[in-house]
C-alpha cells in the first residue's frame, strides 16, 4: 500500500538538525512549514536550505508552506515575565502606547488598540489559549478592566482570544505583507492565511502574489468564528483549507470544535477543495515516543472524514520525539486507508465542473474501481488533471508526471497523487509508452496482465487540455 495521506511538517528547533531532518524525508514528510509567528528571517532562511539541500540530495521532492501570522493578538511583557491570576481579582489590559509599562499581578499592556472597541462589559477575554478567562467589568478610555474568571500562570506575549469571536483586526497586517514578499524570496510553494475573515482576505493575498507574478497555492486557516460565517465563501474561493484547531477551539469552545471539524472538512468536499487538518494531531508526543489512543483515533477519523493531509506544529517544531511522531502518523494513516477499502468506504465527490479534462479525470478514477489498474499515470503540465483524480477516491496510486517542477510541488498536498517531473515531450508516442511503464514499474508494484491507465492531452504543450485516456496492458 502506498499512503494516500499528505503530511505537513512545522520546521523549528527539533529538525534543525540534518541527520533528523534526513530521517523525515526519507520518512515521507511531504511539506514542511515555516511559521512567521516564530523565529526571524534568518531561521526560516536557513531551515528552508537544509530541507531544499536534504531533498536535492536524497532524490525527493518536499515543498515549503509558509504561515502568515496575521491579526494573532497578544499581551506584551511581565516585570518579571510571569504573574499568576487568581480567580475574583481585578487585571486590567492596557492599550495607550504611552501607558506601556512592563505588566504586573494588576495589568499588562496589548499594543491591539481596536480591543476597547472590540468588547463591551460582560465580554470574556481568553488568554494562553482559552487557559485564562477575564470578564470584562468596564471600559476606561484605553483601558479595559476585568475580573479573573478562570486564573493560573500567564507568561509574556500570551495569546488573546474572544470567546465567541468579535477581533475586528483584518487579516492581513503589515507584518504579513513584509512576511509575503519574504516568502518570494524564499521560493516557497504554498501559503497560508491566518485569522481569514471572508473571502475578500483571499482575494487581497492572490492579488498580492498576482501582481508579483509568483504563482502559489493560497491556504484559508480557519481559526474564528467569522470564517465559520462565511465559510461557502472562503472555501470556494480558495485553493486549500485548513481546520486549525488551536485558536478554532479558543474561540468556538472543545465541546463543538469536532463537529465544526466535520462541517469544514464536508464544506470544502461540496468544493471539492483539499483539506488539512492541524493542531495537537500528536500533541503527547512533544514529550512522550508513544501516542495517545484518543489521538491515534483523531488521526483516523480525520481521515475517514476526508482530509487530505494532516499537519504537525509543535511535535515537530520543538518536539522531543519528531521522528516517533512521524512513524505514528504514517502508520496510523496506512491503516485508516486500509479500513477505508475494507469498508469499501468510497468518498464520491459531486462533479465541480463538466470541462473534458475533469471528466477524464473523472472517468479514470472509475475506471480504476472497475478494472484491473495497477496505477493511473496522469501527463500534466499543470498538475491539473491529477488534482482533479485526487478528488475522488481511489486505491491505486495517481502518478503524476509533470516536466513542470512547481506543478509537481504544487500535488504534494493532495491525497493519492504522487508527482514527479518526467520530460514527455521530446518522445514519440511508441516511446512514450513503454517509458511510462518503465518509470512506473521501478517505483510502484504493478503486476503483468493488469493495466496502466494513462491520461494525456493530444495538444502536447498546451495545459488544461487532457483530452485522452488510454489502457496500456502490462506484458
Ligand atoms: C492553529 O491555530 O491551529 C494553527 C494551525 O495556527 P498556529 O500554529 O499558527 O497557531
Amino acid at each position: 500500500m502506498y499512503r494516500r495521506t499528505k503530511l505537513i511538517l512545522t520546521l523549528g528547533p527539533s529538525l534543525d538538525d540534518r541527520d533528523t531532518l534526513v530521517d523525515m524525508v526519507k520518512q515521507g514528510a511531504n511539506v514542511f512549514r515555516i511559521n512567521f509567528s516564530h523565529g526571524t528571517y534568518a531561521d526560516h532562511y536557513k531551515r528552508v536550505q537544509l530541507v531544499k539541500e536534504v531533498s536535492t540530495e536524497l532524490g525527493v521532492v518536499t515543498g515549503i508552506l509558509a504561515d502568515l501570522q496575521g491579526p494573532k493578538i497578544r499581551i506584551a511583557q511581565f516585570e518579571k515575565s510571569e504573574v499568576i491570576l487568581y480567580k475574583g481579582q481585578d487585571f486590567f489590559i492596557e492599550t495607550a502606547l504611552d501607558s506601556k509599562s512592563p505588566g504586573t499581578s494588576s495589568g499588562v499592556f496589548s499594543d491591539y488598540a481596536a480591543l476597547v472597541s472590540d468588547v463591551t462589559v460582560g465580554s470574556v477575554i481568553l488568554l494562553r489559549d482559552g487557559s485564562i478567562a477575564l470578564e470584562v467589568i468596564s471600559i476606561n478610555g484605553s483601558r479595559v478592566n476585568c475580573r479573573v474568571l478562570k486564573g493560573g500562570l500567564l507568561r509574556d506575549n500570551a495569546g488573546l482570544n474572544l470567546q465567541g469571536g468579535g477581533i475586528s483586526a483584518s487579516a492581513i497586517s503589515q507584518k504579513d505583507m513584509d512576511d509575503a514578499r519574504y516568502s518570494i524570496e524564499l521560493g516557497v510553494d504554498f501559503v497560508a492565511l491566518s485569522f481569514v475573515k471572508s473571502d475578500q482576505d483571499i482575494r487581497t493575498i492572490r492579488s498580492f502574489y498576482e501582481q508579483h507574478d509568483y504563482p502559489i497555492t493560497i491556504v484559508s486557516k480557519i481559526e474564528r468564528i467569522e470564517a465559520l460565517e462565511n465559510l461557502d465563501a472562503i472555501v470556494q474561493v480558495s485553493d486549500a483549507v485548513m481546520v486549525a484547531r488551536g485558536d478554532l477551539g479558543v474561540e468556538v469552545g472543545y465541546a463543538d470544535l469536532p463537529s465544526i471539524q466535520k462541517n469544514i472538512i464536508k464544506t470544502a468536499k461540496k468544493y471539492a477543495k483539499p483539506v488539512i487538518v492541524a493542531t495537537q494531531i500528536l500533541e503527547s508526543m512533544c514529550t512522550s515516543p508513544v501516542p495517545t489512543r484518543a489521538e491515534v483515533s483523531d488521526v483516523a477519523n480525520a481521515i475517514l472524514d476526508g482530509a487530505d493531509t494532516l499537519m504537525l506544529s509543535s511535535e515537530s517544531a520543538i518536539g522531543d520525539f519528531p521522528r516517533e511522531a512521524l512513524e505514528v502518523l504514517n502508520e496510523s494513516s496506512l491503516s485508516a486507508e486500509k479500513y477505508m477499502i475494507n469498508e469499501n468506504k468510497i468518498e464520491q465527490v459531486a462533479f465541480p465542473d463538466s470541462s473534458l479534462d475533469v471528466s477524464i479525470a473523472y472517468s479514470a478514477i472509475y475506471l480504476s474501481q472497475n478494472v484491473p489498474i495497477s496505477a493511473i499515470v496522469a501527463l500534466t503540465e499543470s498538475g491539473e488533471t491529477a488534482f482533479w483524480m485526487s478528488r475522488s477516491y481511489t486505491n491505486v496510486p495517481i502518478i503524476a508526471l509533470t516536466p513542470d517542477a512547481r506543478s509537481q510541488r504544487r500535488l504534494l498536498l493532495f491525497k493519492g497523487v504522487h508527482p514527479y517531473t518526467f520530460d514527455y515531450f521530446s518522445k514519440s508516442s511508441s516511446e512514450l509508452y513503454s517509458a511510462v511503464i518503465d518509470f512506473v514499474r521501478d517505483r510502484f508494484s504493478v503486476k503483468v496482465g493488469s493495466y496502466i491507465l494513462l491520461t494525456r492531452g493530444q495538444q502536447i504543450g498546451i495545459p488544461g487540455k487532457t483530452n485522452s485516456l488510454r489502457l496500456i496492458e502490462v506484458l
